[in-house]
């Protein structure tokens, strides 16, 4: 395959570190990366291209035309851009890239469900506490 495809994957903007180590091939557990690598477009993670040359993954239509369209270049990313992205990212790819568009919109999908869920959390806390006050009271009274 195309050295300026391997390239293209190798070169991507270090968006975040992963939390982990490092990524394991699901394949081989072959150690891969450990960051998370955009091109202001996808977000993918490092030593991806193992998977496409080792174990012939196919690259998805919509990433590949992307990279086309940037002419095997990873565009530039500012740091203001990327700082952006990674305050508005929570949700990661496992293994194959994903369009960025689609991570920020999982993204903030997550941030509401944390956001309902710990409202629940305390509300339902709230609830038992004022459960147990008027038991207590009840008792004592
Ligand atoms: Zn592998």
């Amino acid at each position: 395959m195309d050295t300026r495809l391997r390239s293209y994957l190798e070169n991507g903007f270090v968006l975040k570190p992963s939390k982990d180590l490092y990524f394991k091939c699901t394949a081989c557990q072959m150690p891969l990366g450990a960051n998370f690598l955009t091109d202001g477009s996808y977000v993918w993670i490092e030593g991806y291209e193992h998977y496409i040359y080792i174990h012939d993954y196919a690259l998805s239509e919509g990433f590949l035309s992307n990279i086309k369209q940037n002419d095997f270049q990873v565009p530039i990313l500012n740091e203001g851009e990327a700082i952006s992205l990674r305050t508005q990212i929570t949700v990661w790819p496992k293994i194959h890239p994903v369009p960025i568009d689609q991570v920020r919109k999982e993204s903030k999908k997550e941030t509401q469900e944390a956001f309902i869920e710990r409202t629940m959390q305390r509300a339902k806390a709230t609830f038992t506490k004022f459960n147990l006050d008027m038991l207590s009271y009840t008792l004592h009274d």
